[in-house]
């Protein structure tokens, strides 16, 4: 039974343990699946958003190849430029996110702006990428960090490259203004959370974009962030997940450097948004198991308490059981044997004999029957009184059984002080041998009866014997001995008679 529990114990601690384990691996697995679906979802989208500026700084790069090609070759005139600026409408209607061009002197003099009319005396000579192009002889284009617009006022960012006069010598320049809010308008199509932030930037760190849009992010340079100190140093695509300096989210993000151009495209996700469907998925997890643990728990707690329960019941009823046999076998005894000697009483003599006649008959084999009765008892109870008499009856009782030693032997209280002893299997001379053993006993016990004739406790011993036919039933044999014993006292008493 106690193993039973133990092992009802050991089959829900199983249980228990795999639904646990079982969970705790799915929810984790899940996880990971999770954050491998953000991570390519966001590489993708890097490339999409990088071939995307890319492809809008090549066709920038492309139109001033041409503009510059014309100004090279024709010179900037009035009426040049005044054709340069009609050329320009036209392939500014074919490329909207060009918001204008301008052409510069070598002095930084407005020659043209697509947009409107020249301000009077505008001198863009001390913008960062006049001064790159004048300084540098690479007729490479250049892409500027954004700048705001002083015909526009908007932040636009610029793509620009240097027309060179007939001896080489540096001319002007033509920059390409593409404003920031065409790369917000299309990032702030994409589904990106609360949380999330695209990125164009310079490969040192400079930014050129980010959406959502903040006044105080522009012009900020992020070459300590770890994707541009410790990611983009020796690999151009990746994925990472820090928390970010500018606003304290933690984020996930995705990078790539673009392979032609100095540009990194960042795409990051607020990591508790992005994992916030698995965070709910897991606890909904997290709950149906701990219910079914518990479920488990109660019905395994219900099997225990039955099981203790029937072991209490059985060994209740294994207690009941044992008093019913003690009580019986107590009854038994009390039926077959006398309370005051403890030999066996009248009715199990009467039964016993009754047995022993008709397989003498049967069998026939001899049968004897002593009748012993106690001389001058009565003067034994007068003298030493009744409760001596009891003492004595006990050890006279005691001092005949031990004298017949086969188990079909049986040594009866008879009634008062007589003693009947059943032998089977005995002739006379046999059942004379035990009748004089028991004289020889009480002779040397040699019990005080001053009363008596004898000084001691003697009896008088009545035999009678019997085999196969010659046998005439109980009642006969009885009666054979009762004579005999009277017999024996008649002619004296503490003798034996018969046989
Ligand atoms: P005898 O047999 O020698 O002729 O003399 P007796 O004195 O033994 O005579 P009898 O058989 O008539 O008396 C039996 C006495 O035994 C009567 C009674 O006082 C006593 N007696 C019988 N049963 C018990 C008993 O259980 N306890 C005691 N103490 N005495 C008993
Ligand atoms: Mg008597
Ligand atoms: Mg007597």
């Amino acid at each position: 039974m106690k193993r039973d529990i133990h092992l009802v114990f050991l089959l829900l601690l199983i249980i228990g343990l795999s639904l646990a384990s079982l969970t705790l691996w799915k929810v984790m697995a899940s996880r990971k699946q999770m954050l491998d679906d953000i991570n390519t979802h966001s590489l993708n989208l890097t490339q999409a958003l990088s071939t995307y500026s890319e492809g809008i700084v090549r066709q920038s790069s492309m139109i001033l190849l041409g503009l510059v090609e014309r100004l090279e070759t024709e010179g900037s005139g009035p009426a040049q430029i005044e054709r340069l600026r009609q050329l320009v409408s036209r392939q500014q209607s074919l490329m909207p996110q060009m918001s204008g061009v301008t052409v510069y002197d070598k002095d930084g003099r407005w020659l043209m702006s697509s947009n409107r009319p020249i301000p009077a005396g505008a001198n863009s000579s001390d913008r960062a990428y006049f001064i790159h192009h004048r300084d540098d002889p690479s007729r490479e284009p250049f892409i500027g960090l954004p700048i705001r617009s002083r015909s526009t006022q908007e932040w636009v960012i610029t793509v620009s490259r240097r027309f060179d006069g007939p001896h080489g010598e540096f001319a002007g320049v033509v920059a390409v203004t593409l404003g920031i809010e065409n790369f917000l308008r299309l990032f702030g199509q994409l589904d990106i959370g609360r949380e999330g932030a695209i990125g164009l930037s310079y490969t040192d760190g400079a930014l050129l974009v980010r959406y959502p849009f903040r006044e105080q992010d522009m012009g900020r340079n992020f070459s300590k962030s770890p994707i541009y100190a410790k990611y983009l140093v020796d690999r151009s695509v990746g994925t990472a997940s820090f928390t970010s300096s500018l606003d304290g989210v933690e984020r996930l993000y995705a990078f790539r450097k673009s392979d032609k151009l100095p540009l990194v495209t960042t795409v990051a996700l607020g990591r508790n948004e992005a994992l916030a469907a698995w965070r709910f998925e897991a606890l909904l997890s997290l709950l149906v198991v701990s219910g079914l643990l518990m479920l488990t728990g109660f019905v395994g707690w219900m099997l225990i308490r039955d099981i203790r329960r029937r072991v209490a019941v059985e060994s209740e009823l294994r207690v009941a059981q044992q008093q019913l046999l003690d009580s019986n076998q107590k009854l038994a005894h009390l039926a077959l044997n006398d309370p005051l000697t403890g030999l066996a009483n009248r009715r199990c003599f009467n039964e016993t004999l009754d047995v022993e006649v008709r397989r003498a008959q049967r069998e026939k084999t001899s049968l004897a029957l002593l009748m012993i009765d106690i001389d001058h008892f009565k003067l034994f109870n007068d003298t030493y009184g009744h409760p001596a008499g009891d003492a004595c009856l006990q050890e006279v009782g005691a001092l005949l059984a031990a004298c017949v030693r086969r188990p079909t032997d049986l040594v009866a209280r008879y009634g008062g002080e007589e003693i009947a002893v059943v032998l089977p299997l005995t002739d006379s001379a046999g059942a004379a041998v035990v009748a004089q053993m028991m004289l020889d006993r009480l002779k040397e016990k040699a019990i005080d009866h001053r009363a008596s004739p004898f000084g001691r406790v003697t009896v008088s011993i009545g035999i009678a014997c019997a085999a196969g036919a010659e046998l005439d039933g109980w009642q006969v044999l009885l009666d054979h001995a009762d004579g005999a014993l009277y017999a024996a006292k008649r002619l004296g008493r503490n003798r034996l008679h018969g046989g």
